[in-house]
């Protein structure tokens, strides 16, 4: 059986799987949803058995049905390899009383790897699939996280291009070398004098561009997307979701059929949209737990079914998450809409017009399995701290987010229900904010003297990924305002 995909924004856009991978953004800025997600035959006795590459197929070969069963184990396979640092791709760890399912085992040590390692052999093999000869550009704007882990994946990739648009003053220190410093003839990095919306406005105005889109077909090219509207992001991550309640199993910490709650801290609602995903396809995951940092929107959404942005855009010790503008929250609102695009592209023209909508009673009673809350910068670093002393376990300011709103969220409800965490960094990606919680005194030293600190004390060799930043050149020192994003990309295609 087939599974279609259509637009947010449009009943009539349809889509298969493998073209709205290489479309990446359906036409008025919508996204591409599939009709319906699709129910996890495989008894949960053979997940549970099975490796994380093998789980993968289980659940990627019921979305992505227009591939073959030989191209999709070549993607994945050719994805889930010795880029990782643990042969079980992603590892389940318990820690305090919960378990934290570390997704930043890949190469650029966040779990956008996830993902993105996969992606560019998605697409390439959809462009085949597909016939089309034009070089594919791909167009990103990242919060820090996104960006490193395309580059990685699609640097050299014959046939593509990638540039990535970054917040200049937005991200940590090492997020930015980590993409400053990224070789490969295709790749293409650019700050910007703007925050993460900006960039992912200006992303998405380049690519709704009707006349953007002639010229570069002149060209020879076309424009794809690797943020997470791409369901090429989206459908990867409903794998670890998958594979964690096979492995709670396999651990004999749940019975077969047993509730578990999921915390995922949350920037752009794709991840935990993907867990979300897993819920419906069968797996009995019960709350869904949104954690945000002060860039609190999703919080008063889930609170009073306003979603509003209009509000001061704070800079936070978790950058990934410092988003106003929650792109995949589209995906929700639209299916809570009874997947009627007509209604969704109502509130997302009073998004952009006036920046905020109200969803209707009918469609907040579908989301009572979210639960949202935050944690503010105290609350993190808090977090951090605690741990750190009671467990020898350093998190991530990102996983600390979460871990701050899982203690609110037991507290408010006292539900002890297995709890996964997902822990979506590594702590040396963001070490600075990380030390100093747990010891304002670390603030003298050196990028590269704590990253050996963190090292000595949480016994954890320090990742290769950040081994190869210590002395690699800048090889991009592109600054641009926000308005000259197109400029760029058409110098960078000459096409100007
Ligand atoms: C991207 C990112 C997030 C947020 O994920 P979304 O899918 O945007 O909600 C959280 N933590 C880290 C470390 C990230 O890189």
């Amino acid at each position: 059986m087939s599974l279609i995909y259509k637009s947010t924004r449009n009943n009539n856009e349809t889509a298969t799987a493998s073209e709205a991978i290489l479309r990446g953004l359906a036409g008025q800025g919508g996204l591409y949803v599939p009709t319906e997600i699709p129910r996890l035959e495989t008894p949960f006795k053979d997940l549970s058995a099975m490796s994380y590459q093998e789980v993968a197929y289980e659940v990627m070969k019921l979305f992505l049905t227009d591939f073959t069963e030989e191209e999709l184990k070549h993607c994945i396979n050719n994805a889930y390899d010795k880029k990782f640092d643990t042969d079980h791709i992603a590892e389940l760890v318990k820690k305090g009383d919960a378990w934290f399912l570390e997704l930043f085992h890949g190469a650029t040590i966040a779990f956008k790897d996830m993902a993105l390692s996969i992606l560019p052999y998605l697409l390439t093999t959809s462009a085949k699939k597909n016939k089309v000869s034009n070089e594919i550009v791909i167009l990103t704007a990242t919060s820090g996280d996104t960006g490193k882990a395309a580059l990685a994946g699609f640097a050299d990739v014959p046939g593509t291009k990638i540039i990535v648009f970054y917040p200049k003053h937005g991200v940590s220190p090492i997020q930015e070398k980590q993409m400053v410093t990224q070789r490969g003839a295709n790749t293409y990095v650019i700050g910007i004098e703007g925050n993460f919306d900006d960039a992912q406005t200006g992303v998405k105005k380049m690519f709704s561009d009707p006349d953007l889109a002639r010229e570069m077909a002149e060209a020879g090219y076309q424009f794809s997307s690797a943020n997470s509207i791409n369901v090429g992001r989206l459908v990867p991550q409903v794998v670890y979701y998958v594979y964690s309640y096979a492995q709670l199993l396999k651990e004999g910490q749940i019975a077969e059929g047993d509730p578990v709650n999921v915390v995922v801290p949350t920037g752009n609602f794709g991840n935990i949209l993907a867990a979300y995903y897993a819920k419906q396809m069968g797996i009995p995951f019960a709350r869904l737990i949104c954690a945000s940092n002060e860039n609190k929107v999703l919080f008063d959404f889930f609170r009073t079914g306003c979603y509003d942005r209009n509000r001061d855009f704070i800079l936070t010790s978790s950058p990934s998450m410092d988003i106003l503008i929650s792109s995949n929250l589209e995906r929700l609102i639209y299916q809570t809409a009874g997947r009627d695009a007509d209604l969704n592209n109502k509130l997302m023209q009073e998004l952009s017009q006036k920046g905020s909508y109200t969803v209707t009673d009918q469609m907040r009673s579908q989301m009572e399995v979210f639960y949202g809350n935050y944690g503010s910068e105290e609350d993190t670093a808090e977090a951090i701290r605690t741990m750190y002393r009671e467990c020898g376990y350093v998190m991530d300011t990102h996983t600390a987010v979460a871990d701050s709103v899982y203690k609110k969220y037991v507290a408010e409800t006292g539900d002890k229900t297995i709890t996964v965490i997902a822990s979506t960094a590594s702590p040396f990606k963001f070490t600075r904010s990380v030390m100093n919680a747990i010891d304002p005194a670390y603030d003298s030293k050196g990028d590269f003297e704590l990253i050996d600190e963190l090292s000595r004390i949480s016994g954890v060799k320090v990742p290769q990924a950040i081994e190869d930043i210590r002395s690699a050149p800048v090889l991009h020192d592109t600054v641009c305002p926000t308005e000259d994003m197109a400029v760029h990309v058409k110098k960078i295609l000459g096409i100007d």
